[in-house]
């Protein structure tokens, strides 16, 4: 019953490498009908190993092998195994299926790679300014342009590192964040404020909606304006000058929702599903350009699930984006 019901597969090979028990998770995992011995398997599944380092293997020793599958990763762990004289008997394989696993290394290994790019860029261009300021007699003007290099870029990597910071606090849950209640609405329209400067500086008409029904929220109020801040300013940034910008704030089947709803310039159909991967820039060029560090909506992702609530964009290439983020609101008579 136990080899029956377990999640990893098992394999025991007698000396000779015949098969003596086999679970039903090890043929499905390894794909396997009715082969009988060792070489059949792997055979079948055709892959190099190397039997006699296996079967032979020593007391105390053990020895991996990762094999592909289709789409699936899979290792095969093989330790002897001894009968009641201590004598080596066999060897027992413990197939598991790694494919999470490998993918989540993948993705760390990704993320590395892709800090380590964006850390780069403005600290190249930081060195090239300033090695050439220090080289040349320069203008006055010419100094400055190169040193508002510096010093952009300087606060680029600065976002970037606090972008950082932030993402690795709410992964490591180390944010209990303040929980309060307080308005959704009034909330937004605070927000709304904050950016008053950009918003006028693209003559971009934005207007707040709240219904007049929306119960209060108990979360991380912090948390929540970093995330509307986030959204709006992307409706802002992705929107040409002129624009509109709608946000309305409402309730629905007992969560508040706030919708940011832009006339932009959208996403194209093969990026939306993956914004909300860190670094995901949708034209990188451009997204830096306007300051962006792509870890935006990942941050807002974290922060929002850790308020059990939701964030979901929609979005048409060429006419807009519809970012919608839901926290349940408390039942009327939760509230104080
Ligand atoms: P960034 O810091 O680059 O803005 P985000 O994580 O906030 O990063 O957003 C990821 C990407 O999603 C952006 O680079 C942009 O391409 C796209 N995006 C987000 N919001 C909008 C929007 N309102 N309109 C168009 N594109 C958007």
């Amino acid at each position: 019953a136990i080899l029956l019901h377990m999640t990893d597969g098992i394999i025991a090979f007698d000396k000779d490498g015949n098969i003596m028990i086999i679970n039903p998770v090890a043929k499905e995992l390894l794909n396997i009908e009715n082969e009988k011995n060792f070489d059949q398997i792997f055979e079948k599944l055709d892959v190099e190993i190397n039997k006699e380092a296996i079967m032979y293997l020593e007391n105390w020793t053990s020895l991996e092998q990762k094999i592909n599958i289709g789409e699936k990763n899979i290792n095969i762990y093989f330790a002897p195994y001894k009968d009641e004289n201590n004598l080596s008997s066999g060897v027992i394989a413990v197939v598991q299926d790694i494919t999470e696993h490998v993918k989540l290394d993948n993705m760390r290994k990704e993320f590395v790679a892709d800090v380590s790019h964006e850390l780069k860029t403005p600290i190249t261009s930081i060195i090239g300014y300033a090695d050439t300021l220090q080289e040349g007699e320069y203008d006055r003007a010419t100094q400055e342009k190169f040193l508002s290099v510096i010093s952009s870029e300087g606060r680029r990597m600065a976002d970037l590192v606090s972008d950082l910071l932030t993402l690795s606090r709410y992964d490591t849950n180390r944010v209990t964040g303040n929980i309060t209640e307080f308005d959704l609405g009034e909330l937004a329209k605070k927000c709304q404020e904050k950016l008053e400067i950009e918003i006028e500086k693209k003559h971009q008409e934005v207007e707040c909606y709240v219904t007049a029904d929306v119960p209060p929220i108990k979360a991380d109020k912090n948390g929540i304006e970093r995330v509307i801040l986030n959204v709006l300013s992307n409706a802002v940034k992705y929107t040409p000058e002129n624009g509109n910008i709608k946000i309305y704030v409402g309730f629905v089947y007992n969560d508040a929702y706030i919708k940011v709803i832009d006339n932009g310039i959208g996403i194209p159909k093969e990026d939306l599903g993956r914004v909300f991967e860190r670094f995901y820039r949708v034209d990188k060029a451009r997204s830096r350009e306007m300051g962006g560090t792509g870890l935006g909506l990942s941050i807002a992702k974290e922060i929002i699930e850790q308020n059990k609530g939701s964030i979901d964009i929609k979005s048409e290439y060429g006419k807009g984006t519809e970012v919608v983020i839901r926290i349940p609101a408390l039942k009327k008579e939760e509230e104080k």
